[in-house]
C-alpha cells in the first residue's frame, strides 16, 4: 500500500521542493486568522526572517505577503516608485524580465540593462548608465538568476547603487537562506524571498525585508490595493501581526518549522550542503559528457543549466520520464535558443539523493 506520508519522488526542481517530513506534518493543523497564537507566529517569522540576513533590527523590517514570489516583486516595485522616480532594470533571465514586464504593466517609468543569459553582468555598463541619466533613482537586480542558475555579483551591484545613492530592490527568491546575505552591508532596501525556496517551506507567500525608512517612502504611492506592501506593513504592525487579507494560516505553520530546521543547520551550512551536491552533480555528469552552461566562476550551488550531449538525439519528454519512474523529478531548461535542461539541489536533499540520481541518468540518457 502506498505510504501516504513519504514523497513518491524527490522534487530536484527550484521551488515547489522536497520538504522535510516535519514542515509537511506541520499542515495537520488548523489555525484561525484572527487568533493571537496565529498571529504572534506571524509576528515570530517576520523577526526571524531579519534575524537571517542582519543583526540591526532598527533599521530594517519584514512584510509578508500572500502569492507567490512574484507577487512580492510587484508588491515592492509598484509600491516603492513613485510618480517621479525612474527604475533602472538589470536583466540576464527570465526573471529579470519579469520585473520588466511588472513595471510596464504599471506603466512605471523605467529603463532597462539586458545582459546576455549565459554572461555576468557587466558593472562598467551600470555605472555608464548611471552616470548618463540623472533621473534614475531605484535600481532593480535578480540575486540568483533560476532561468540558468547564475550567480549575479551582488557585492558589485550594490557598491555602484550605494556610490551613486539609488534605491535597492534585489529580488533574492532563490538564494536567501541558502547563501548568506548581509542585507545592512550591502545597503539593500528590498530584498525578496518566498517561503518555497532556500528556507524549505511550501508554496503560499512571500515576504521582502526593507529598511525602514525606504518602506516609509511606500505611503500612499501603490499602485494596487492588495499587494500594497506599505499597508500590509502597517496592518502587521498595528494589530500585531494581522494580514490585511486572509492569509495561507497551514503555510504559514510550515515555514515556521521551515525556519526551525534552517536555524538549526545555519545558512552556512546549509550553503556548504547545497554546494557539495551542485559539485558531486556538475562532476558526474561530466564524466558522461554532460556540460554545464555558466562557468564554474558564475555558477550558483542552487540550480545548474546541463547541455545534453549533442551526438544523441535527446527528447527532454523522455528522459524526464525516465528519471521519475525512477523516483526523481528534474525542470526543463528555459532557455530560448538552446536545448537544456535543470537540475536544483535545494531542498531536503542530501549526497546519496545525488549519487542515486547520477545512476538513474546513467541509465536514461
Ligand atoms: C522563483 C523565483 C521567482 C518567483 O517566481 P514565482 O513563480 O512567482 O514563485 C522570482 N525570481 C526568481 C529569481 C525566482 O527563482
Amino acid at each position: 500500500m502506498e505510504n501516504i506520508f513519504e514523497n513518491k519522488y524527490v522534487l530536484l526542481t527550484p521551488g515547489p521542493l522536497t520538504t522535510s517530513r516535519g514542515v509537511r506534518e506541520a499542515l495537520l493543523k488548523d489555525m484561525c486568522t484572527w487568533d493571537d497564537d496565529y498571529n504572534n507566529l506571524t509576528q515570530n517569522i517576520r523577526n526571524r526572517l531579519v534575524n537571517i540576513v542582519t543583526d540591526n533590527k532598527e533599521k530594517y523590517t519584514s512584510v509578508l505577503l500572500q502569492g507567490s514570489g512574484s507577487y512580492v516583486v510587484e508588491g515592492v516595485i509598484s509600491s516603492a516608485i513613485g510618480e517621479n522616480d525612474k527604475l533602472l532594470i538589470l536583466s540576464n533571465g527570465a526573471y529579470g524580465d519579469r520585473m520588466i514586464d511588472i513595471a510596464k504593466a504599471h506603466r512605471i517609468n523605467m529603463d532597462i540593462l539586458r545582459f546576455k543569459e549565459t554572461e555576468p553582468i557587466n558593472l562598467e555598463i551600470i555605472e555608464d548608465k548611471i552616470l548618463s541619466d540623472k533621473n534614475i533613482t531605484h535600481i532593480a537586480v535578480v540575486h540568483l538568476e533560476t532561468t540558468t542558475g547564475i550567480l549575479n555579483n551582488l557585492d558589485g551591484i550594490c557598491n555602484l547603487s550605494k556610490k551613486y545613492n539609488k534605491t535597492i530592490i534585489v529580488d533574492a527568491m532563490s538564494s536567501m537562506g541558502g547563501i548568506p546575505i548581509n542585507i545592512e552591508k550591502l545597503n539593500i532596501d528590498f530584498l525578496i524571498s518566498s517561503s518555497n525556496k532556500c528556507i524549505q517551506g511550501i508554496p503560499g507567500f512571500g515576504f521582502v525585508i526593507c529598511d525602514r525608512e525606504a518602506l516609509k517612502k511606500c505611503k500612499g504611492q501603490a499602485r494596487t490595493l492588495s499587494l500594497d506592501i506599505y499597508d500590509q506593513w502597517q496592518a502587521m504592525e498595528k494589530d500585531n501581526g494581522k494580514w490585511r487579507f486572509t492569509s495561507p494560516t497551514h503555510v504559514v505553520r510550515a515555514f515556521s518549522k521551515a525556519l526551525d530546521e534552517l536555524e538549526e543547520e545555519g545558512v552556512c551550512n546549509r550553503n556548504k550542503r547545497y554546494t557539495q551536491n551542485q559539485k558531486i552533480l556538475v562532476n558526474g555528469l561530466k564524466e558522461i559528457g554532460i556540460e554545464a552552461l555558466i562557468d564554474e566562476e558564475n555558477q550558483s550551488p542552487i540550480i545548474t543549466t546541463f547541455i545534453p550531449p549533442l551526438n544523441e538525439d535527446f527528447s527532454f519528454k523522455k528522459f524526464y520520464s525516465k528519471l521519475k519512474e525512477n523516483g526523481f523529478v528534474i525542470y526543463p531548461g528555459k532557455l530560448t535558443e538552446l536545448e537544456t535542461f535543470r537540475i536544483g539541489n535545494i531542498g531536503e536533499v542530501y549526497r546519496e539523493d545525488i549519487e542515486r540520481l547520477l545512476k538513474a541518468i546513467e541509465k536514461a540518457i
